[in-house]
C-alpha cells in the first residue's frame, strides 16, 4: 500500500449509482431533473451490463487497494425499478461476484415504491437489498410535490408499494423494514407527517431531509416554516420514547450530541473513515449527488470510472474540494456554541453565489432549534449538562 494509499484508508465505501436516468413521476422539487442541471439529459436512460462490469472492477481494486472492509451500493436513480427485473438482478449478481471475497458488499436502493410487486420483492430477497422509500407525508400534503408527468398525486400507488414490502418484512422475506425519506416542507406539519407515518402507516423507520435550498434560497419564512417541522416532529417522537422507531436526523444528533464522531453518509447509518461519491449511467463520477443544483466546480465531473482509479477520485479537485469545505467551518461559526456538532450544515444549504460556502447554513435556526431541543430532551432522559458541554466545548 502506498502512503497515498494508506492516507486514504476506507472503512466503508459507498456509491450512489443511477442506475436509471429517468423517472416516472416528476417531483417538482427534485434536484436530479427539476433544478437547473441537465446532466440526466446527457446520460444513458438506462445503465448498460458493461458498465456495470468496469463498476465493479473499480470497486475491486479500490478495495484491495485501501484495505476498504466494506462496500456499499445504493440503487439510485431516476427512478431504480425502471430497470427490467431480469436486468436488475443480473447487476447485484456481477457486483457481487466480483467483489464479495475482497469486501463486504451491501445493497440498498432508494425508490418511490410505485411499480413494487411481487416479483421484484423476491429479487430484494433474493439479493438482500435495503429498500428506503420516499413519501412526504398524508396524501394531501405528499401530493402538492410529488406528482407524475400529467400532476396527478402519486400518495396511493407509493403506499401500495410500501405496504407490499412491509408486508414482505413481516413474512421474513426481506432483510428490513422499508424505512421512509421524507422531506421536510416548511408549509406542513412535522407532527402531522410524524403521527401519518407511525400511527397510519406503521413506520419503523424514517429521515426528514432538509430541502436542497441553498443560502440564498433559504428565505425567513422558509426556515421558520422548517423550524417548527422539524421541533413538531421532534416532540412526537421524543414523547413516543419508543424505542422501534428511528428518526435518523434525530437519532443522529442525539448521538453527536453524546460525543459520537461517526458520521451518516448516503443511505448508511452511522459509519467511520468513510467515502461516497456517485457514479452516472455512463460511469461519470461525481462528489455528493444532492451538490448537482449549485452552480460550482465542486459538482464538476471527476473522470469516469473506465479510466480513473479510485485514489484518483480521492485526490480530485472536486473530491479535495468537498473535504475542505465539511472541515472548515464558515468564519461565522466560528463563535457558534453547536460549532462542534453542527460544522455549519449540509454543503448545499451554505452555499451561496457571493461567499461560496462561507455562509452558516441557511437553515441555521431550524439547527440551533434542534440541537436545543435535544439537549432539553437529553437532560429529561437523566444525561449530565457537563457531559454535553465537554462535547461542545471540544475541539
Ligand atoms: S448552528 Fe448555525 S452558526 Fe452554529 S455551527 Fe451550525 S450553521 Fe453555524
Amino acid at each position: 500500500m502506498s502512503s497515498i494509499e494508506r492516507e486514504y484508508a476506507i472503512d466503508h465505501l459507498e456509491v450512489i449509482l443511477k442506475v436509471a436516468e429517468r423517472c416516472n413521476i416528476n417531483c417538482d422539487y427534485c434536484y436530479v431533473f427539476n433544478r437547473g442541471n441537465e446532466n440526466w439529459k446527457i446520460e444513458p436512460p438506462i445503465i448498460r451490463l458493461d458498465t456495470v462490469q468496469v463498476l465493479a472492477d473499480f470497486l475491486r481494486r479500490g478495495a484491495l487497494e485501501h484495505g476498504v472492509r466494506r462496500i456499499q451500493v445504493d440503487f439510485h436513480g431516476g427512478e431504480p425499478l425502471l430497470l427490467k427485473r431480469p436486468f436488475f438482478e443480473e447487476i447485484c449478481t456481477l457486483l457481487r461476484r466480483t467483489i464479495e471475497d475482497v469486501a463486504e458488499i451491501r445493497f440498498a436502493l432508494q425508490t418511490n415504491a410505485i411499480l413494487v410487486n411481487q416479483e421484484w420483492i423476491e429479487i430484494f430477497q433474493r439479493q438482500g437489498v435495503h429498500v428506503s422509500v420516499s413519501l412526504d407525508g398524508p396524501r394531501d400534503l405528499n401530493d402538492m410535490h410529488r406528482i407524475d408527468h400529467k400532476g396527478r398525486g402519486t400518495y396511493g400507488a407509493t403506499v401500495k408499494g410500501l405496504k407490499l414490502l412491509q408486508r414482505a418484512y413481516e413474512r421474513g422475506l426481506l432483510p428490513m423494514s422499508p424505512g421512509v425519506l421524507c422531506v421536510v416542507n416548511p408549509e406542513f406539519n412535522g407532527a402531522d407527517v410524524y403521527r401519518h407515518f407511525v400511527d397510519d402507516l406503521g413506520i419503523k423507520g424514517m429521515d426528514f431531509l432538509l430541502p436542497d435550498n441553498n443560502f440564498d434560497e433559504c428565505t425567513p419564512k422558509n426556515v421558520l416554516g422548517v423550524t417548527r417541522y422539524l421541533i413538531d416532529a421532534f416532540k412526537q417522537w421524543s414523547s413516543d420514547d419508543n424505542p422501534e422507531i428511528d428518526v435518523r436526523i434525530f437519532s443522529t444528533q442525539l448521538k453527536t450530541l453524546l460525543g459520537s464522531d461517526a458520521v451518516f453518509i448516503g443511505f448508511s447509518a452511522q459509519v467511520r473513515r468513510a467515502v461516497a461519491f456517485t457514479v452516472e449511467s455512463s460511469g461519470n463520477i461525481f462528489v455528493d449527488d444532492t451538490l448537482r443544483s449549485i452552480n460550482d466546480p465542486v459538482f464538476n465531473k471527476i473522470g469516469n470510472i473506465v479510466d480513473t482509479s479510485l485514489v484518483e477520485v480521492l485526490s480530485s479537485a472536486p473530491f479535495m474540494m468537498l473535504q475542505s469545505v465539511s472541515n472548515t467551518l464558515p468564519n461565522v461559526c466560528e463563535e457558534c456554541v453547536w460549532r462542534t456538532v453542527c460544522s455549519g450544515g449540509r454543503p448545499t444549504n451554505r452555499f451561496s453565489a457571493q461567499n461560496k460556502f462561507d455562509n452558516p447554513s441557511g437553515y441555521c435556526s431550524s439547527l440551533r432549534a434542534l440541537y436545543s431541543e435535544c439537549v432539553g430532551y437529553l437532560a429529561r432522559s437523566g444525561v449530565e449538562l457537563s457531559k454535553i458541554e465537554a462535547v461542545l466545548n471540544s475541539n
